[in-house]
């Protein structure tokens, strides 16, 4: 993909799933990656890999719903590789699918806190020295949940947010040459939804699937590619779009 070689990117929640997958996409495209999670084994396990393929990248354990975590993040960014050009704001919880009057207030402020605040601190923080530097490529992981009521409130509540950040970032950066998107993967299969399908009784979520156009789960290098195109120059006139990456989910 045009645009990522040499560049440096920022992957939250890279210690496994989606954020693990585009962190090597974006290693093998050769870009320098700082991958952050809370996740201190798996980070090292991600790092092993891009060194494994002869990539370039850095862990940094973050806590994206802490404010000052996140600055520290930047900041050892561009300490490390310089200012960010690329970066996946996709660190993402859960949460529970029970009905909204059966979830707890403690369980809402979680999920909005790790999802919703945390992709507000990456952009506040990544947004300002990008625009400083004059331009970049940013991508939110929102969910088809993003779009519809497909999981347990507080996840579509903060999903559903993180759209609208995506929309109001890309407005007001578009100007100063960043582009924000949002990816709203459908189902994919990762732990998150291993642990999905325990909240539901096991339900099997591979059922689900199959009654959608392409009839199985989606896996985690296909929502990489995805997030990597939208950083890339081959989606130089995209800013401010929810891409839905659902095998159908939502047709
Ligand atoms: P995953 O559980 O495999 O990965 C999520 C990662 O986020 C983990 O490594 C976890 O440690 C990290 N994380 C959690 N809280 C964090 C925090 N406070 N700070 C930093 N890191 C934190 O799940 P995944 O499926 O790879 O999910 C990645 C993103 O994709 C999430 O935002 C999720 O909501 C979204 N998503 C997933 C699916 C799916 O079907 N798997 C569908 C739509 C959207």
């Amino acid at each position: 993909m045009d645009g990522i070689d040499g560049g440096v990117a920022i992957v939250t929640g890279g210690a496994a799933g989606i954020g693990r997958a585009t962190a090597r996409r974006f290693a093998a495209e050769g870009a320098s990656v700082v991958v952050a999670d809370i996740d201190a084994d798996g980070l090292t396990g991600t790092v092993d890999l891009i060194d494994a393929d002869g990539g370039e990248a850095v862990a940094v354990e973050t806590d994206v719903s802490d404010a000052d975590d996140v600055a520290a993040l930047v900041e050892e960014t561009v300490d490390t590789y310089g200012v960010p050009d690329f970066a996946f704001n996709n660190a993402g919880v859960e949460g529970s699918s029970e009905r909204l009057t059966d979830q707890s207030l403690d369980d809402w402020k979680r999920v909005i806190e790790v999802n919703q605040t945390g992709v507000w601190n990456c952009l506040t923080e990544e947004l300002a020295v990008m625009a400083d530097n004059g331009g970049g490529a940013i991508v939110n992981t929102s969910s088809i949940a993003g779009l519809s009521a497909a999981g347990g409130a507080p996840y579509v509540a903060s999903k559903h947010g993180i759209v609208g950040l995506t929309r109001i970032a890309a407005a007001e950066y578009g100007p100063v040459g960043v582009r924000v998107n949002a990816v709203c993967p459908g189902v994919i299969d990762t732990d998150m939804i291993d642990r999905a399908s325990e909240g539901r009784g096991g339900q099997n979520i591979d059922r689900v699937v199959q009654a959608k156009p392409l009839r199985r789960m989606g896996e985690p290098e296909e929502v990489a590619a995805a997030a990597v195109w939208l950083c890339s120059d081959d989606s130089s006139f995209v800013t401010g779009h929810p891409l839905v990456v659902d095998g159908g989910y939502m047709a």
